[in-house]
C-alpha cells in the first residue's frame, strides 16, 4: 500500500489552513461536516494523527476513533431527528476512497430519502454552519 501522504486536505483542515464546519475536537478527533453531504448531517470524524485508510492505522487510535464516532453519532442523531444511519469508511480509489486520510462518515438516513452520490454536488455554506452549530449542541 502506498505510504501516508500528509499532504492532504484534512491534514490542512486539522493544521487550520483551510476552514470547515467543525462539531467536535479533542486532542486525538476532529469532526467536521462533509462539504458534499450524502444527506443532511453527514458528518466526517478524522484522527488527528496521520494514517492513509484503516490498514495502517495505530490499533490504538482506530480504538480510540471508533468510540469517538459512537459519540458524534449520537449528537448528529438527536440534531437531525434522522431515521437511522451509516457509518461507512472507503480504503483505496477503487473503493471509493478520494482523500487519502483516514476518516469515518457518519451518514444520517431518513426513511424514504434516497442518499446523493458519494462527494457529488456542495453544500450551501451558510445551511452547513447552521447544521454544525447544531450539532455541538447536541452533544
Ligand atoms: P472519501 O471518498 O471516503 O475519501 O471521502 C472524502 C470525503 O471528504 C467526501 O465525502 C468529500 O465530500 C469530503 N470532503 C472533501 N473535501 C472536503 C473539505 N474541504 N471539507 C469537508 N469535506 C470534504
Amino acid at each position: 500500500m502506498t505510504a501516508y501522504d500528509p499532504d492532504n486536505i484534512f491534514t490542512k483542515i486539522i493544521e487550520g489552513e483551510i476552514p470547515c464546519h467543525k462539531v467536535y475536537e479533542d486532542n486525538e478527533t476532529l469532526a467536521f461536516m462533509d462539504i458534499m453531504p450524502q444527506s443532511q448531517g453527514h458528518t466526517l470524524v478524522i484522527p488527528k494523527s496521520g494514517s492513509r485508510n484503516l490498514l495502517d492505522a495505530d490499533p490504538a487510535v482506530l480504538a480510540d476513533l471508533i468510540q469517538k464516532t459512537r459519540t458524534v453519532a449520537a449528537a448528529v442523531m438527536k440534531a437531525t431527528g434522522a431515521d437511522g444511519f451509516r457509518i461507512m469508511q472507503f480504503n483505496e480509489a477503487p473503493a471509493g476512497q478520494t482523500v487519502f486520510h483516514l476518516h469515518f462518515h457518519i451518514i444520517p438516513i431518513y426513511e424514504g430519502v434516497p442518499l446523493k452520490p458519494h462527494a457529488g454536488e456542495a453544500a450551501d455554506h451558510t445551511a452547513l454552519g447552521a447544521l454544525a452549530a447544531k450539532i455541538r449542541g447536541a452533544f
